[in-house]
C-alpha cells in the first residue's frame, strides 16, 4: 500500500469510534455530529457560567431589570419546549453589569446580554429577538458540535502521531487541542451557518411567544449603525452584521411567516421595555465592567 493510502486508512480508523456521536439535534431534526452528551453541556456551562459573570461586572444592579429580562427569557423557553422534542436544560438568562454591547449563550442553556446591549435597544420584540437567537445557539447545540469537531480533529492527528507521522506537540496546540474546557472554546465565532440556524429558531421561538419579529431585524439594525464607532460592539466581532444577514433575516420571515408581515396583534412593547429597563438603567450607578 503506498504511503498515501496507508495515511487515509489511519484517519477512517481514527475517526470511526466517533461515527457512533453522530446524533440528531432535535431542534433541527438534523443529523449531526456530536460526541458530547447533554449533561456534559450542562456541567460545562455550570462552570463556566461564574466565570463570566465575574469577567463581566456581575450581574446588573437591579432587580426590576433582572425580573424583566428573565420573564421575557421564559417566554422565549416555553416557545422551546414547543419543538416536537424539547432541549431540556437549566435554562438562565443573565444581565451582566457590563458597558460592552454584546448578548452570548454557552452549552446547557445560560444566556447572556450586557447592560450595554440593553441601553441600545427600545422594546421588548428586540430583547425577544436578541434572546431567541442565543436560545436556538442553545437548542441548536453549537457549541457542542464545535467542541465535537475539535475532538475529532486531536483524535485524528494524535492517531497519525502515534503511527510516527507526526510527532510534533505544535501541531496539537496550533488546532487548539487542550482550549476545550475552561471557557477558551466558548470564544469561538459561530460559524456562519449556525447563525443563519440561530436566527431562524430565534424567530421561530420569538414569534410562537406572540412577539413582531421586525424586532429581530430592528436590533440588527441598531448594531449596524454602532459599527465603526470608536468601540464598536463586541457582539460584531462574533456576529458580522451586514446588509446581507439583515436581507435573509427578511426572506426566513416572508418564507417561514409569511402571516406575520404586517405585524397586526404581534407584541412590540416599546412602553414596558421603557419602564422596566430604560427607566430603572438611568437611575443606576456606572457599569462596573467597561471594554
Ligand atoms: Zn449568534
Amino acid at each position: 500500500m503506498s504511503r498515501k493510502w496507508s495515511w487515509l486508512w489511519i484517519v477512517v480508523l481514527a475517526v470511526s469510534p466517533w461515527l457512533a456521536g453522530c446524533g440528531t439535534v432535535p431542534a433541527t431534526g438534523r443529523s449531526q455530529f456530536i460526541m458530547i452528551s447533554r449533561d456534559q453541556e450542562v456541567r460545562l456551562g455550570a462552570e463556566a457560567r461564574d466565570e463570566f459573570v465575574a469577567g463581566y461586572g456581575g450581574e446588573i444592579q437591579s432587580a426590576q431589570i433582572r425580573n424583566y429580562v428573565r420573564d421575557v427569557g421564559a417566554k422565549i423557553v416555553e416557545a422551546t419546549r414547543l419543538d416536537p422534542e424539547p432541549w431540556d436544560v437549566p435554562w438562565e438568562f443573565i444581565v451582566l453589569d457590563s458597558a460592552t454591547v454584546n448578548a452570548f449563550a454557552i452549552p446547557g442553556g445560560k444566556v447572556f446580554i450586557t447592560r450595554g446591549m440593553l441601553s441600545r435597544m427600545n422594546s421588548e420584540a428586540q430583547l425577544a429577538g436578541i434572546l431567541g437567537h442565543e436560545a436556538g445557539h442553545v437548542t441548536g447545540r453549537h457549541s457542542a458540535r464545535i467542541i465535537s469537531n475539535q475532538y475529532a480533529i486531536a483524535g485524528v492527528v494524535t492517531m497519525i502521531g502515534v503511527f510516527g507521522e507526526l510527532q510534533d506537540s505544535d501541531v496539537l496546540r496550533g488546532i487548539g487541542v487542550g482550549a476545550q474546557v475552561g471557557g477558551t472554546v466558548f470564544a469561538l465565532s459561530f460559524s456562519r451557518s449556525h447563525e443563519l440556524e440561530a436566527d431562524q429558531l430565534g424567530l421561530r421561538y420569538m414569534t410562537r411567544a406572540g412577539y413582531d419579529p421586525e424586532g429581530l431585524i430592528e436590533v440588527f439594525e441598531i448594531l449596524k449603525s454602532l459599527q465603526g464607532g470608536a468601540a464598536g460592539p463586541e457582539w460584531l466581532s462574533t456576529h458580522p452584521t451586514t446588509d446581507r444577514r439583515i436581507a435573509e433575516t427578511r426572506a426566513l420571515i416572508q418564507e417561514q411567516h409569511p402571516e406575520l408581515i404586517n405585524g397586526q396583534g404581534l407584541i412590540v412593547g416599546r412602553d414596558r421595555f421603557q419602564q422596566n429597563v430604560l427607566a430603572p438603567l438611568r437611575a443606576l450607578p456606572p457599569p462596573r465592567h467597561r471594554p
